[in-house]
């Protein structure tokens, strides 16, 4: 039996004191003060074990993972009919940008890129008469921590600065790909990004992904989130979109499914067996937490086993 305790002790003792430190994301401002030598690790199985070090019970700016939760919301509403609003190939451009929406007609590369996950919150508001509240359910019940709250302070100042996503919003309005206002769509979008969760919350919340769809630790025993087939399509879409434009890499490297933020945590999952998240505000050139994705490679190295 691995010792996870054990791996993710040594990781934290070697890795993170020599590792470089990188600089937080600051195109959102208040994203900008975060602690760039914060850093924490938490595991959780399905046979109910949690593992964790360093800094991993500070909530932080979940940022794009946020993609997963609200993908996961209005696919077990549409199923299949979601990929009429947004694609799954991976976009070989940044996560904000503009240029193939127009020409690809306003239908966004995948649910991960930003016009992407604006479809999807869309979507979401057509389906939940009070969408913020709804979201903050459905991660409290999948972390089991009725105290998960949207970061106000995050929320606004993204929404001071949110020109490009309010073009995006608009662009694909006009191609009827977007149903809302877009003042009510950007306040839903800002708000999910600045949701604040652990380490912890996040390693319990991706479990259901590992489970074939089903949240094993739900309050009232096991409860189905998604179909197999669903699941197996929305971890499919992290494995080669989940990181930006390193998500290739990501995948070599590390060998998980899993989505990243620019709040600079980590949440991946390995089929079958657990979910881990990592923490490190300092980011890579890509936008992706430098000291989160050195973790998880040496993680699925030391431990001999990832999806391949
Ligand atoms: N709220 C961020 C944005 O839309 C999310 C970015 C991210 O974590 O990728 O710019």
């Amino acid at each position: 039996m691995t010792d996870y305790q054990k791996v993710i002790d040594r990781i934290y003792h070697t890795v993170g004191p020599m590792w470089p430190q990188a600089k937080p994301a600051d195109y959102i401002p208040a994203l900008a003060q975060a602690d760039p030598s914060s850093y924490g690790i938490a595991i959780n199985t399905l046979g109910g074990d949690t593992f964790s070090v360093g800094d991993s019970h500070v909530p932080f700016s979940i940022q794009s993972i946020s993609k997963v939760f609200t993908f996961a919301m209005v696919a077990r509403h549409l199923g299949d009919r979601i990929w009429e609003s947004v694609g799954r190939e991976p976009s070989g451009n940044p996560f904000n940008s503009l240029v193939q929406l127009e020409y690809e007609h306003g239908r966004p590369r995948n649910p991960f890129i930003n016009a992407g996950a604006l479809v999807v919150t869309d979507r979401l508001i057509d389906l939940y008469p009070r969408p913020k509240e709804a979201i903050l359910d459905f991660v409290r019940s999948l972390s089991g921590n009725p105290d998960i709250y949207f970061d106000t302070a995050i929320a606004r100042s993204e929404r001071a600065t949110a020109n490009r996503n309010m073009a995006l919003a608009y662009l694909m309005k006009s191609f009827g790909n977007i149903h809302n206002d877009v003042e009510t769509l950007i306040d839903v979008y800002c708000s999910q990004c600045a949701i604040s969760m652990s380490c912890v919350d996040l390693a319990r919340s991706f479990l259901f992904l590992a489970n074939r769809g089903v949240n094993p630790l739900a309050p009232g025993g096991p409860e189905r989130i998604l179909t197999p087939s669903q699941a197996k399509r929305l971890g499919a879409v992290m494995l080669t979109c989940g990181f930006y434009d390193e998500s290739g890499d990501f995948a070599f490297r590390v060998g998980l499914p899993g989505k990243s933020g620019v709040g600079g945590g980590i949440a991946a999952y390995m089929p079958g067996n657990l979910a881990i998240a990592v923490w490190c505000p300092g980011l890579n050139s890509y936008g992706n937490s430098l000291l989160g994705i050195e973790t998880l490679e040496r993680f699925t190295t030391d431990i001999g086993n990832s999806i391949f």
